[in-house]
């Protein structure tokens, strides 16, 4: 409420009215919400994958121990170590994106190279769920960010082997036409209810579902994807019956070698 005193300087002492002002922040009250979310997941998606490092770095100082458990916890000790570290990097992601300062650095990038790189990324996490993994690839050039590609599909490989049974199928093809390069990664794990799907690239959005309670996350691993795959003027959609298993598939523009000279490491456009 602002009051209003003057109309002229002369009868500026005289109170003339009364002037409401009404501003909708809706947007600010979200924007607040969020924050403390925010801040809230981070300290528990943080403290969980500490809590293990620490419990069992504990263990192995002060116990004496066989090599197979020695092993068996060193082992966990560094699967905890890299989820931190993802964690972290989606943190610091997100962050970047919704200041605008996110950088991408755009080149020819050879598809193949891209999902090899992630699969090598994701043996471990594959090994451990005894995973199978299927590929189909085919030849295609895009242009873009190299690393953000690769956080694309290890987002997507990575949500597909933790949604899954142990010992699940999951599938990445590459196909597409002569304009367009497809890469779909596939799995038969949990699936996602269909009234679900609208809400799954929003920030921190997560199924609250008994079946998957227990699995960990922030809700931001889609929400990256979908960024990432917008800048490069891409698509992402999904199919999915729950309890069936779910496809997630994204759409590049494809760059043609008859038009363009692709480096080895990749050359700036
Ligand atoms: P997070 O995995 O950290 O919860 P994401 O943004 O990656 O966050 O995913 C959002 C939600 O979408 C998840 O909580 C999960 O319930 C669902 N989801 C994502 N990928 C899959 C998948 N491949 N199969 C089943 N559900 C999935």
């Amino acid at each position: 409420v602002i009051r209003v005193y003057c109309k002229t300087i002369k009868d500026c002492n005289e109170h003339i009215g009364t002037l409401l002002v009404h501003r909708d922040i809706t947007k600010e009250y979200e924007i607040a919400n969020m924050k403390s979310e925010f801040v809230s997941t981070v300290s528990h998606e943080l403290r969980t994958p500490l809590a293990s490092i620490l419990g069992f770095t504990e263990l192995l100082l002060t116990k004496e121990l066989k090599p197979e458990r020695k092993a068996k916890y060193t082992q966990t000790i560094y699967n905890e170590t890299i989820r931190l570290t993802s964690l972290i990097n989606d943190f610091l992601d997100i962050q970047r994106m919704e200041s605008g300062k996110q950088n991408y650095e755009k080149k020819y990038i050879d598809v193949i190279s891209i999902v090899q790189n992630v699969i090598e990324l994701q043996e471990i996490n594959t090994s451990l769920h005894k995973t199978t993994l299927t590929v189909e690839l085919e030849n295609a050039t895009i242009l873009g960010d190299k690393n953000k590609i690769e956080q694309v599909f290890t987002n997507l490989l990575s949500n597909a082997i933790k949604y899954s049974p142990e010992g699940g199928n999951i599938s990445i093809r590459i196909y597409g036409n002569e304009d367009i390069v497809s890469i779909d990664v596939k799995d038969e794990g949990l699936g996602i209810p269909e009234e679900e799907i609208p809400n799954l690239f929003q920030k921190f959005y997560r199924i609250d579902n008994s079946d998957r309670r227990k699995i960990g996350g922030t809700g931001l691993g889609l929400a990256i994807v979908k960024e990432i795959v917008e800048v490069h003027g891409g698509k992402i959609s999904v199919s999915s019956k729950n309890g069936k298993g779910s496809t997630f598939s994204t759409n590049f523009s494809r760059i043609t070698m008859s038009t363009n000279k692709v480096n080895e490491d990749g050359a700036t456009p």
